[in-house]
């Protein structure tokens, strides 16, 4: 079969939610059994978010294949099968550097180079070799229609429906129509601009989601299809609705997919929506709630931390039980102590970088070690709770990171050369350069028998991704091991992936992202046991919890 493109432009507002009605879509193609892929063209000038602060673009999302992506990334791998790899998100400065290498070696043969056609067929090029084998791929163009950084990537999937034809290309235009309570009317002048603005640069949508806080009125969007010239029936009304797995359903209901598949004249059964139903039934009817701290120092932003909120609700619906998390910004513990953590169920330390901070996770980590409190510690967790248990239980004042104490006594966590490692892709660590140097994509880890964590998956060998610079010394870990701290997980390379305390309920580090790995069809075993040993904890203890 021949692929069929569909992009996805924003217009009028960003934080329209794009990403994640991009991923709905593409979930429900899916379920009529169409191949399906999803890929984010990001305008900005980094070659990928790796280098920007959490504070700024939110989580990295970690690819199998090692990529640094947009996070907007981790929301197709939670809606679809089909993985995402280091081609399913670009950026102009990948397009620009690729160009320019190109340029410099004198491949261009004297041309003069030139943002058309240069940089948008390098563009072309690149979608095309990320839809190779698909039904449909859907493309999301990052930022609203009207920005200047991204014309050229408007203008390159204006030429794909030359190129390809306009029968295998469609343009869906997502925008807000808002309601102005004082008027009792919906408002569709911004839309009609924001289409104006998109079929000033040659591209005509087929479809509008129109994005409200309440239904757009059938005269609405009535009104909407004639001045934008779109059929009525592809103008869609997406209201604000929770679950998110809910917008799978209210376009469905409208007979997006549909109008899809006539458009491209693709004969394939209904959608079966049936798990994504068994989702919402079972988020609608908890047995209870937990309330997991969180305890980072990015909580001002969420998005920070995206994945890992996602995968802890995953885990609550494994276990039908509605997951509160209270963001705890680690500093506070510093200033006001471990009140902020009375009253939870369990406790999160997350990835993070930098040496801001680090003295309230670790306080957050001794309190949940000594009151038994389940504990979860991601990547710079790990670090932070085998910190810790040394200068606490083993006695070792001056164990340390020499990320956050380049010159400590005791270095347990340290950069290393060993771990370089990613020898697939013969990335080295370099002290200059900071982009794409980390350990980073999916490895092994072998799991040692009679621990929790072999348990807890049911299997030897496991494979989940990494994003980190450090690694635990194997050198300095004696003494924390005898003093009850075990390793029963380590990579290929012997390097410390997983950490438990025997004399613990449920306490687990891990020093790769398992977040990455959680969708809300299946899961993950960590998450789905943490959430199970929280509310355990709840119902055995005889605190109050919120
Ligand atoms: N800063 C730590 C490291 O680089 C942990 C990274 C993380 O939590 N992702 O090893």
């Amino acid at each position: 079969m021949q692929t069929n493109y569909i992009f996805v432009t924003g217009g009028v507002a960003s934080s329209l939610g794009k990403g994640i009605t991009t991923a709905s879509l593409a979930a429900i193609l899916e379920a009529r059994n169409l191949k399906v892929t999803i890929m984010k063209l990001d305008p900005y000038i980094n070659i990928d978010p790796g280098t920007i602060s959490p504070m700024q673009h939110g989580e990295v999302f970690v690819t199998e294949d090692g990529a640094e992506t947009d996070l907007d990334l981790g929301h197709y791998e939670r809606f679809i099968r089909t993985k995402m790899s280091k081609y399913n998100n670009l950026t102009s400065g990948q397009i620009y550097s690729e160009v320019l290498r190109k340029e410099r070696r004198g491949d261009y043969l004297g041309a003069t180079v030139q943002v058309i056609p240069h940089i948008t067929n390098a563009i072309k090029e690149r979608i095309i070799k990320c839809a190779k084998g698909y039904d449909i791929i859907l493309v999301e163009i990052g930022g609203t229609v009207g920005d200047i950084e991204s014309l050229p990537f408007l203008e390159a999937i204006r030429q794909m429906a030359v190129d390809l034809s306009r029968r295998h290309t469609m343009y869906i235009h997502l925008t807000l129509v808002p309601y102005i309570a004082a008027a009792r009317e919906f408002k569709t002048k911004p839309t009609q601009h924001s289409v104006k603005e998109l079929l000033s640069i040659g591209i005509q949508p087929d479809v509008l989601i129109c994005r409200s806080n309440q239904a757009v009125s059938i005269n609405t969007r009535a009104k909407i299809a004639s001045f934008c010239n779109i059929l009525d029936k592809a103008v869609i009304s997406l209201i604000d609705v929770n679950p998110i797995y809910n917008i799978l359903f209210l376009l469905e209901s409208q007979n997006l997919d549909k109008y899809i598949c006539q458009y491209f004249k693709l004969q394939v059964p209904l959608a079966n929506l049936s798990e994504w139903k068994k989702i919402v039934d079972t988020e609608a009817k908890p047995i209870d709630k937990v309330t997991i701290g969180m305890v980072g120092k990015y909580v001002e932003l969420p998005d920070a931390y995206k994945s890992v909120i996602e995968a802890l609700q995953h885990g609550g619906l494994k276990n039908r039980i509605t997951v509160n998390i209270k963001f705890i910004d680690s500093r506070e513990i510093e200033r006001k102590g471990v009140e902020l953590l009375k009253s939870l169920a369990g406790i999160l330390v997350p990835g993070g970088f930098g040496s801001s901070g680090i003295e309230g996770t670790l306080i957050s980590t001794k309190y949940a070690r000594e009151n038994k409190i389940p504990y979860l510690g991601i990547c710079l967790g790990m670090q932070i709770a085998l910190i810790e248990y040394a200068r606490n239980v083993a006695g070792i004042k001056n164990a340390d990171s020499t990320e956050f104490s380049p010159d400590c006594k005791y270095p347990l966590v340290v950069l290393t050369s060993s771990h370089i490692l990613n020898e697939d892709k013969k990335q080295y660590h370099n002290e200059t350069y900071l982009g794409g140097t980390m350990r980073l994509g999916s490895q092994q880890c072998k799991l040692i028998p009679n621990s929790l964590v072999r348990k807890i998956y049911n299997t030897d060998i496991i494979f989940e991704r990494h994003r980190h610079r450090y690694e635990v010394n194997n050198f300095l870990l004696k003494p924390i091991e005898e003093a009850g701290m075990r390793i029963v997980g380590r990579s290929n390379n012997r390097l410390v992936e997983i950490i438990e305390i025997s004399d613990h309920p449920w306490f687990i580090g891990c020093q790769f992202h398992p977040e990455f790995n959680s969708t809300p069809r299946y899961g993950h075993p960590l998450f789905t046991a943490f959430i199970k040993a929280a509310h355990e904890y709840q119902k055995n203890s005889q605190k109050s919890f919120t």
